[in-house]
């Protein structure tokens, strides 16, 4: 398995909406565009810093996974997101070293990704996702 870079930083947000006034307005980050994934009831806001990028997270149902987080931990960084260059491969290497995991196959993320996310208890409560673009 080869990780290639931390592709994005996750990070939970009530409101894209505020989050690009800070993100971009006063930061100075380039707003790249929103994307809505229904599967995951999350609409998503990237902007790109160097070679990586951040990722913002707004639920867009009650019981959506983002309303959850923000339920129980409030507004912050979610998840990491590590680039790897084939992400079936990377799963079976896992499984194989026995990590528990949430996704055994890849989901599609935003931005045409494939996704999966590693589960918090075998990262000692780092929500590790792994994508392939
Ligand atoms: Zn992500």
């Amino acid at each position: 398995m080869k990780i290639l870079k931390i592709d994005h930083l996750g990070i939970a947000v009530n409101s894209t909406e505020d989050g690009k006034n800070f993100w971009s307005g006063i930061l100075g980050l380039e707003f790249e565009g929103d994307e809505t994934v229904e599967t995951q009831k999350v609409k998503t806001a990237f902007f790109p810093v160097g070679e990586s990028e951040i990722e913002l997270l707004e639920s867009t149902a009650p019981d959506g996974p983002i309303a959850r987080f923000i339920e129980k931990k409030g507004e912050g960084i979610q998840h990491v997101a590590f680039r790897v260059d084939n992400i079936e491969a990377a799963l079976a290497e896992l499984k194989e070293k026995g990590v528990k995991l949430i996704d055994e196959t890849p989901r599609m993320g935003a931005g045409g990704a494939k996704i999966a996310f590693l589960h918090p208890k075998a990262t000692a409560g780092v929500l590790v996702e792994l994508c392939e673009r």
